[in-house]
């Protein structure tokens, strides 16, 4: 679940979005004033894995009465998903601001092992197949060329209004994020997406961890 998944990147310094799991609607109110508006509410159960299909993401709440009606919104449309699934409860973060979106992921090939994976978000990965691998653990210089040999690298050093993303910030999580899956073999797939990459500095939106 991404609560967990967001633990343990903090614990490899992986920057993610601030978040909190309310248990109930008070709970949802009150971290979100403690985290600060707008923020996101997500529903957190081991059995929706894709939480947006399930009806449950609501992103850009203003204010109180927009978090009380989206903590019951989600809820009712996990009910009619899968009236089955266990709910752990109710994922209460900041919302990250837009900006260029990157995705770091691994996979553990049956050849290779734990391999990393980069790419820019949306339909650069899942269309354009745009995305460049290295087998695990990386280096540095690894996780630079992973970056610049994607094809649409010259998205990330600048363009128009869109100021350059902070290079060394997507080194660093390329980096932790081969740490943690060697660390840990037992980590099938690890899919941080999307990574919203600012001019310094970077937020992990969606992490999942999927263990063999
Ligand atoms: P899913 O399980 O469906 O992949 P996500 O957590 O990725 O759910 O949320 C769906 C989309 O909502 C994300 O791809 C992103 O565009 C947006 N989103 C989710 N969380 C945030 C956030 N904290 N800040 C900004 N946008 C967010
Ligand atoms: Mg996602």
């Amino acid at each position: 679940m991404e609560v967990e998944a967001k633990a343990i990147c903090i614990e490899y310094h992986i920057p993610v979005t601030t978040f909190k799991l309310a248990k109930n609607e008070e709970e949802a109110t009150e971290f979100a004033e403690q985290i600060g508006f707008p923020v996101v509410l997500k529903i957190v159960s081991p059995d929706i894995i894709h939480k947006s299909d399930a009806g449950g993401v609501k992103v850009n709440l203003k204010k109180t009465a927009e978090v009380r009606n989206a903590y019951r919104r989600i809820l009712e449309n996990a009910e009619k998903y899968d009236s089955a699934a266990k709910i752990v409860g109710v994922l209460v973060q900041e919302m990250a601001p837009q900006s260029t979106e990157v995705i770091v992921g691994a996979i553990k090939d049956p050849q290779f092992g734990q391999t990393l994976m980069f790419g820019l978000g949306g339909i650069f990965v899942e269309i354009l197949k745009d995305v460049t691998f290295r087998i695990a653990p990386i280096t540095r210089e690894d996780a630079y060329e992973m970056i610049t040999k994607i094809k649409a690298y010259p998205l990330l050093t600048g363009y128009r209004k869109t100021p350059p993303a902070d290079l060394d910030t997507i080194i660093n999580v390329l980096l932790n994020a081969s740490k943690l899956v060697m660390d840990y073999p037992e980590i099938k797939e690890l899919d941080l997406n999307p990574i919203m990459a600012y001019e310094k500095g970077a937020k992990t939106v969606d992490a999942r961890i999927i263990l063999e």
